[in-house]
């Protein structure tokens, strides 16, 4: 691609370089830019500036112009998830012209392409991961081992935590460390019930307190980045105008702006980063520009890559030069292989026929949380790892019969009950990585920027479908122990990506010929190149893990820093 600003080099030239603006990508600004490093953060997206750019936070259900539904041709703008929008979050949702793929097979790819990314509509579950979890694959044998272990991230988690605001119980887990925790959501009578029995019923299953990213008891810290008390609106993903929850928009962007030393620009489709052959090194990042269609480059001593997985893998692969021909740093051909994610397939509903004279007030923007129990310490099931469980009560809904005209109507209308305390849970499976779920650029098709498009090759296996099953028949037996009816355990059958945490295809290891990134998260063969989302795990345990991409990019941050100051990047 011809260079149209070679004249420009100077002022186009920082310390650092992030890609992507979103949950890691706003870590590594702030990290950087704290330790007074000059850094141009390149967002493919808009801006979307805290507060003033959430245009749904403080709307009337009333004042929505679809009644929140989306109707069906703007439903299909979003693909399949489109029947799943609300109105008051649409805009947040890439629409799927943004970025065309070829679906090898089917896959579900989630994306949120704005300043902050996926950070405004996560659903802001923090579990830390235990060694349980780092050991995984050396002890259970698959993928490669971690080149780190829990002591490496502790205090990373730590930082990162006390930070972005977690509320969260001591529940003293071994396979879920306890953390930097905010005081916790209540639970709802249905909640402690179903805990009460699981406590009675297993020894080693546990019903706790979700941990997530809500400020319930504003620090010093969360004052100083202007974020107060989370206020239960449960209204979350149209922006919170409290920053009661953490995004990068309210809390690491703006920490990192405040030191001066942050350049943020939007509408920057990166294309590939720049490896000078001399140098041996990278030495910057082509962007096409959104907004006027041109390609413009940009130069710094190191570079973070954020992009979320399959973005950053896309960048890395399309990345070519004589030393690299098939990618940066893709030495060993494994760039964009070993793709995972976790498997939400297993699902299960009920109801609760207790509690009749209870109901809740207020809302709860979170739910509880089963840790993983299978295989934790031996392998006892016929198939590799575990799951945990997401489980919820929702507050028992007003019933009223529609049946009627005149005054009938109006008697029915009027004629109010309480419903039934409906519960639902639903697994997060650990994934194993394997080398057939890919990603590759397609030999020709290209998006509307002139980027390849990315083929996605990835399948469900065996391990997954024998883990759905277990999880239908271990739901069922814990949900009939604590009396629930109405029992539906059912296989959602989603293709992967459904479950929105994508990772893998530039996992880290010790070794360069079977891994991509070493244990700072460098590129084995080019070190001045970080990758630090999703792409870098080398397997996935069953915890969300935004909170493991913050802490592992925080932790590089702070590496490549002391790096440069020591000479050696
Ligand atoms: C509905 C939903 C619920 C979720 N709930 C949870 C949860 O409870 N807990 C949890 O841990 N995780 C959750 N996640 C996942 C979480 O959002 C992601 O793990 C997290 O956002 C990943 O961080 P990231 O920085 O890698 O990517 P993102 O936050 O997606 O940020 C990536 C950024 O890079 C930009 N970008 C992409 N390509 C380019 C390019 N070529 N050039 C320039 N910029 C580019 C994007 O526009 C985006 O802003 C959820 C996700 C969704 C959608
Ligand atoms: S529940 Fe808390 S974080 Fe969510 S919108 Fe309300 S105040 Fe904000």
């Amino acid at each position: 691609m011809p260079n149209f600003n070679i004249d420009a080099e100077k002022a186009n030239t920082y310390d650092a370089i992030v890609i992507g603006s979103g949950i890691s990508g706003g870590w590594a600004a702030k990290e950087l830019c704290e330790k007074g490093l000059k850094t141009l953060v390149l967002e493919r997206g808009r801006d979307v500036k805290h507060i003033v750019d959430y245009p749904t936070a403080n709307k009337h259900p009333w004042e929505f112009e679809f009644g929140g539904r989306l109707p069906l041709e703007k439903q299909e703008e979003f693909g399949r998830r489109g029947a799943r929008i609300h109105e008051s979050t649409a805009h947040f949702w890439m629409k799927e012209g943004e970025q065309e793929t070829v679906q090898e097979k089917p896959f579900q790819w989630t994306r949120g392409y704005q300043v902050g990314g996926k950070s405004l509509l996560w659903a802001r579950q923090t579990q830390r991961w235990s060694d349980l979890d780092f050991e995984g694959p050396a002890r259970d044998g698959y993928a490669i081992d971690w080149p780190i272990r829990y002591k490496d991230l502790a205090q990373w988690y730590s930082h990162v935590e006390k930070f972005s605001g977690i509320a969260g119980n001591y529940d003293g887990l071994p396979q879920l460390p306890d953390g930097e925790f905010l005081k916790p959501f209540d639970l709802s009578c249905v909640e402690r019930h179903f805990q009460k029995t699981i406590q009675q019923n297993y020894r080693d299953r546990h019903l706790i307190h979700g941990r997530c990213a809500h400020v319930t008891e504003p620090q010093e810290i969360h004052l100083q980045q202007g974020r107060a008390k989370c206020q239960h609106r449960n209204l979350c993903n149209r922006g919170c105008p409290f920053g009661g929850y953490f995004s990068a928009n309210a809390s690491t962007l703006p920490w990192a702006e405040r030191t001066g030393n942050m350049t943020l620009r939007p509408h920057s489709v990166v294309h590939s980063i720049i490896f000078d052959e001399e140098k041996g090194k990278a030495t910057g990042v082509r962007i096409v520009d959104a907004t006027d269609g041109n390609t413009y480059e940009y130069f710094a001593r190191i570079i973070f890559v954020n992009a979320s997985a399959l973005n950053s893998n896309l960048i890395l692969l399309n990345s070519t030069s004589s030393r690299f021909p098939n990618g940066l740093g893709n030495d060993n051909g494994l760039l964009g292989k070993f793709i995972s994610w976790h498997n939400y397939r297993g699902q299960i509903s009920g109801r609760s026929e207790d509690f009749p004279d209870k109901m809740s007030t207020g809302k709860n923007p979170s739910h509880s949380y089963i840790p993983r129990f299978r295989n934790l310490y031996k392998q006892e099931t016929d198939f590799l790892r575990g799951y945990a469980v997401g489980f919820g009560s929702s507050s028992r809904a007003v019933q009223f019969s529609r049946v009627g005209i005149g005054e009938e109507l109006k008697k029915n209308l009027f004629d109010r009950s309480l419903g039934p305390w409906w519960v639902s849970g639903w697994m997060q499976g650990e994934v194993i990585p394997i080398e057939s779920n890919h990603v590759r650029l397609h030999e020709s098709l290209k998006d509307k920027y002139g980027i390849p498009q990315l083929v996605l090759s990835c399948d469900w296996t065996e391990n997954d479908d024998k883990m759905v099953k277990d999880y239908m028949e271990q739901m069922t037996e814990m949900f009939e122990k604590a009396g629930f009816t109405a029992i539906n355990a059912r296989d959602s059958g989603s293709p992967p990506g459904s479950d929105i945490h994508e990772m893998g295809g530039v996992r880290m290891g010790h070794d360069p010929k079977t891994s991509l990134l070493n244990k700072w998260n460098q590129l084995h063969h080019c070190l001045n190149v970080f990758v630090t989302d999703g792409a870098c795990m080398t397997s996935t345990a069953t915890q969300n893990p935004s909170l493991t991409y913050m802490a592992i990019t925080a932790r590089a941050a702070n590496y490549a820093v002391d790096e440069i100051n020591k000479g050696n990047l």
